[in-house]
């Protein structure tokens, strides 16, 4: 399965992914976990990618596509993936359509995670408690929220446009999202997951 979830910073991408990927048997690939992890590491694109992730800011396409390219070539990843976080922009969109045409497979479908704005807000403050990610502080949400509806959301269209569109409600317990999601899948995914 080859599979891109979307939605706004707090729908539950994250957390959905990694339910799905136990039940899919394909890796959560994640553009935020791979910068964050450069950024831990401090590479030299962690030291580059660090101040505009605080600031709730997109990093260069150039940059996450290179990130996103050496994780796709990863054996694990060969049998498909959940990306998370990418493409976050319409210029991302085109880059993921020509790597992944360059590796022979491309995207089945993009699920987008619907959950309304004063939930968002609730579940990142949860998560800033929890986790203490440095870009969920008000002033970085505000920005990630505004960069999101700019220019985020526009890629949901681009994939209705293509007919590889499924939205599905993010509201309510963690199995019942993941059921929503998996109801959502092409057909054929019931045999693909009876095997992994
Ligand atoms: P996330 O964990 O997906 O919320 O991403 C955290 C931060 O990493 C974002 O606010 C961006 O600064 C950066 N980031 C993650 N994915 C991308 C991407 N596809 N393009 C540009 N920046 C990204």
């Amino acid at each position: 399965m080859r599979l891109v979830l979307l939605g706004a910073p707090g729908s539950g991408k994250g957390t959905q992914a990694q339910i799905l990927k136990t039940e899919l048997g394909v890796p959560h690939v994640s553009t935020g976990d791979l910068l964050r992890a450069a950024v831990k590491a401090g590479t030299p694109l962690g030291v580059k990618a660090k101040a505009v992730m605080e600031a709730g800011q997109l990093v260069s396409d150039d940059i996450v596509l290179g990130m996103l390219e050496e994780r796709l070539a990863v054996a694990d990843a060969a049998r498909g993936f959940i990306l998370d976080g990418y493409p976050r922009n319409l210029a991302q969109c085109e880059a993921l359509e020509q790597l992944l045409a360059r590796l022979g497979q491309p995207l089945e479908i993009a699920i987008k995670l619907e959950v309304p704005g004063e939930l968002i807000v609730e579940r990142i403050a949860g998560r800033a408690a929890a986790e203490g990610r440095k870009d969920d502080t008000p002033e970085t949400v505000r920005e990630r929220l505004r960069v999101y509806a700019e220019q985020t959301a526009p890629v949901a269209d681009h994939f209705a446009r293509l007919g590889k569109l499924a939205v599905v409600d993010g509201v309510g317990k963690l199995e019942e999202v993941s059921g929503r999601i998996l109801a959502a899948l092409p057909a054929g995914t019931e045999e693909a997951r009876a095997s992994a």
